[in-house]
């Protein structure tokens, strides 16, 4: 059954952490998931609707900033961070990595619960639409639909197509190589081929022109990769 607060994907490689705090977010109403490796939580954002990641930074196959920065790349998603260390909080706080708030263990679990709320509403501002492409009057992204629309217009797109321009939208005016965007848009990237990202940022391309003719807000960076114009 789904919860109607959400599903919370918890990150944390120390059962008794992730236990604690499993129990405290499933008895104020939220459904959380658990999962103790980055490999394992990537998994389960393509399969489930996250509504907000709690996030150690000290995993046993990645550290939390890196896999923070991969998440993203699928969907901007709301990020706690949980750090057992001050130098860590120094990059969080610095907002290098992404992070919307985060915790310094040992921490209570009532507290954590609290700002998963505090997040959860300051995140949820816009109706159904989130982060920078709220704002961006152009586009509307609505990530739970899988949906995009550009000047108005919803693009019928492939579910490749529409990873891709997801990942461009998360970061606008962010230079992605193809091998991000094949990471960000293809469950088997080593399958496909560079030219795949080439052709499908060429349909994409059609798709926008087709709503506004000459307009084209994909920006190729030659040696480089693509981004999406800033507006
Ligand atoms: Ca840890």
């Amino acid at each position: 059954m789904p919860s109607e607060l959400g599903t919370i994907l918890v990150v944390e490689d120390e059962a008794a952490i992730a236990e604690t705090i499993v129990y405290a977010l499933r008895s104020e109403g939220f459904k959380p998931i658990w999962k103790a490796t980055g490999r394992e939580a990537l998994a389960v954002m393509t399969s489930e609707t996250i509504a907000l990641v709690v996030l150690d930074v000290g995993l046993p196959d990645t550290n939390g900033f890196e896999l923070c920065r991969k998440l993203q790349i699928q969907g901007r998603v709301p990020v706690i961070f949980l750090t057992a260390r001050d130098s860590e909080v120094d990059r969080i706080v610095g907002l290098e990595v992404g992070g919307d708030d985060y915790m310094a263990k040992p921490f209570s679990p009532r507290e954590l619960t609290a700002r998963v709320r505090a997040v959860l509403r300051r995140t949820k501002a816009g109706p159904g639409e989130y982060g920078k492409t709220a704002n961006d009057a152009p586009w509307a992204h609505d990530a739970e639909k899988c949906r995009v629309s550009y000047q108005g217009h919803t693009l019928e797109l492939t579910r490749n197509e529409y990873r891709l321009l997801a990942a461009l939208l998360a970061q606008p005016g962010r230079v992605f190589n193809r091998d991000q965007l094949m990471n960000a848009a293809w469950d088997d990237p080593g399958a496909a081929l560079d030219r795949t990202v080439d052709a499908h940022i060429k349909l994409l391309r059609a798709k926008l022109r087709a709503i506004v003719p000459g307009d084209d807000p994909i920006v190729t960076h030659r040696g480089l990769g693509y981004s999406l114009r800033e507006t």
